[in-house]
């Protein structure tokens, strides 16, 4: 991962169809976490092939609802994440 603004990188699917997401660990843990739920977001967004600027601003919004979602919430996102157990 070069350059100061990208902490993390999603490696689109593989031949099995799995993602593979990086994170850099020269960030903070809070940094991390919202990488993550980023590039998360990409992985989700992958197959429908957007334009790079459209689906980074659909990334953007995605990471700010959902990791302030996660970060308001955190015992309701703690049931969600049980009940989603399999
Ligand atoms: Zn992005």
């Amino acid at each position: 991962m070069d350059g100061d603004d990208c902490h993390g990188v999603c490696y689109r699917e593989d031949a099995d169809g799995k993602n593979e997401i990086a994170i850099s660990r020269k960030v903070s843990e809070g940094t991390q976490a919202s990488v993550l739920v980023h590039e998360v977001c990409h992985a989700v967004l992958g197959p429908l092939k957007l334009h790079n600027k459209t689906e980074e601003r659909i990334v953007l919004r995605l990471e700010e609802g959902l990791a302030s979602f996660l970060r308001d919430n955190p015992t309701l996102a703690r049931r969600v994440i049980n009940s989603l157990r399999r």
